[in-house]
């Protein structure tokens, strides 16, 4: 394997050595969604690829971990499972009103529910490894670490170390739980645990308003828990449109969360009854669970990158350039371990951009602009482009503001109140839509298409040119008439 390539103006003889020096082209540490993409597609291009993983467990920890990584093992994929697990409570009320005779005392019971999520774990983890070995990549069981810039080690699980070298490595080895530093945390549990409880918890304390945080209080109050939700600032989601924000603490609060803003824990303390997590406000709160939900930390740690010289940035993150290469030019990082935009379809780019750029000679950087994402509250929250906040900060001229609030047509019947809410913002002199937001039934469904039109740089004369689809919620956004409001940007437009 000997292409010709040219990365940040290097000479492609600078970079080229004959693969036939190593043991592999490419070594991957960690088996989760970029490190799997990016040895797939690099074995695709005609790489010889070696990949390795820790031991397979739901629950990770140092030693164990299991090819499919976070967002297949214990995040997007279980987690996805519990929330459609838990809108079926939501889903059931609602059927009443529908003429649904729900007279028999329902029940729910988690043990079948977790049984069948643990068995489509395992089916998916059994597909991830077959898709590496059809490619043609060599998996290794057992802890990587770099030991140089061409050489990794390998631990198995019975202690045996193995070297190989590569001429190129990439590291891939995700994020793990960061957990405060207060007395007692040891009794908490983090969101591995959560999705892998033996018992569905009668009462629940969450601490933080991020992603996590706000999917689990739905998923177990939408499975009977009581939910005390614990954020330190005004409103849950932290970096998302102030207004959007707003909306999914009312929607959590009408499901019957009981949210605690501006308000830390302080301590846990094991009693009788359960954990008392104590707010710094003096409130105790009693509870079976306590989730500990506060951020991700880089996984970097035991990957003996000091030694080698990789840069590393103050959170412990690697520092690469936007072809996701570090400052040792034969070793390479994607995914959360970068601390870059820490989704999974955002992995899978930079998994896509390396293996096409170091062996399928394309040079390519991921594009990180328009990308959509979701929260999964019930009902979910799904974004694309800037906030009304980020487009005041960035447009140079007046911003226009659509926004719909209404009342879904399912509601009318079941009687749920719980409004729709969805806003465009907009480039005043361009017309180009700048963002998009809905926090609704289907909203992560609806925000995929709406983001091929940003991507595409539709204006707001094409969304309202666009016909609409009758009855639906999605066909608000292209019959959002008036504008609600104009905000001046806050750098105005400069003459030219
Ligand atoms: P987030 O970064 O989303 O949120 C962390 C929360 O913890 C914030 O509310 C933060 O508060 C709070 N927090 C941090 N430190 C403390 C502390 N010492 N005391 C009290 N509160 C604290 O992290 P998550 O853990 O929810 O999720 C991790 C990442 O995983 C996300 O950023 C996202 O990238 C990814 N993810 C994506 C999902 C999706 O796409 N649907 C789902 C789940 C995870 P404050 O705002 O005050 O700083």
């Amino acid at each position: 394997m000997a292409r010709k390539m040219l990365i940040d103006g290097e000479p492609a003889a600078a970079l080229e050595e004959e693969a036939t020096d190593f043991d592999f082209d490419l070594f991957v540490i960690g088996a989760g969604s970029g490190g799997v993409r990016a040895s797939r597609f690099s074995a695709n291009f005609g790489a010889k690829v070696g990949i390795c993983e820790l031991p397979y467990h739901p629950i990770s920890s140092e030693t164990i971990g299991g090819v499919g990584g976070t967002c297949v093992i214990r995040g997007c994929v279980p987690k996805k499972i519990l929330v459609y697990g838990a809108s079926f409570g939501g889903d059931l009320e609602d059927a009443r009103n529908y003429g649904w005779e729900l007279s028999e005392k329902i029940d729910f019971n988690w043990k079948k529910l977790l049984q069948k999520k643990t068995d489509e774990i395992n089916r998916l983890n059994g597909i991830y490894k077959r898709l590496l070995s059809n490619a043609g990549v060599k998996l290794f069981e057992g802890e990587g670490k770099v030991v140089g810039p061409h050489e990794v080690e390998v631990t198995q699980v019975d202690g045996t170390k193995l070297s190989y070298s590569a001429k190129h490595i990439l590291i891939a080895t995700g994020g793990r739980a960061h957990l405060p530093d207060i007395p007692g945390k040891e009794l908490g549990i983090t969101s591995d645990e959560a999705l892998s409880l033996e018992e569905l918890p009668k009462r629940v304390v969450i601490l933080g308003g991020g992603y996590i945080a706000v999917e689990f209080a739905s998923i177990w109050q939408g499975m009977g828990s009581t939910v005390n939700l614990v954020f330190r600032k005004e409103l849950p989601l932290r970096g998302f449109d102030d207004e959007m924000r707003a909306v999914v603490a009312r929607n959590l609060e009408g499901r019957g969360i009981n949210l605690h803003p501006r308000t830390n824990l302080t301590q846990l303390i094991k009693t009788e009854d359960g954990i008392k997590a104590v707010t710094d406000h003096g409130e105790e709160l009693m509870a079976d669970v306590v989730l500990f939900a506060t951020g991700r930390v880089p996984n970097t740690k035991r990957l003996n990158l000091e030694a080698v010289g990789v840069e590393l940035d103050s959170n412990g993150a690697i520092k690469v350039n936007e072809y996701s290469r570090t400052n040792i030019p034969s070793i390479w990082a994607v995914g959360d371990v970068t601390d870059r935009m820490n989704l999974t379809p955002v992995a899978l780019m930079e998994g896509t951009c390396f293996a096409k750029t170091v062996f399928g000679a394309q040079e390519s950087k991921p594009d990180y602009s328009n990308i959509p994402y979701a929260v999964f509250s019930i009902p979910p929250l799904s974004v694309v482009g800037l906030s009304e906040e980020q487009a005041i900060e960035q447009a140079n001229g007046d911003v226009l503001v659509f926004t719909s609030t209404f009342n879904p047509m399912k509601n009318t019947i079941s009687g749920r109140q719980e409004k729709t809410v969805m806003k465009l913002v907009v480039d005043a002199e361009t017309d180009k839509v700048l963002g998009a937001s809905m926090c609704g039934p289907d909203a992560p469904e609806i925000m995929q298409g709406i983001a091929v039109a940003l991507k595409c740089g539709a204006t707001k004369a094409q969304f309202d040119s666009t016909v609409g689809i009758h009855p639906s919620s999605a066909e608000e956004f292209v019959t959002m008439r008036s504008v609600t409001r104009t905000v001046a940007a806050a750098k105005p437009r400069t003459s030219l």
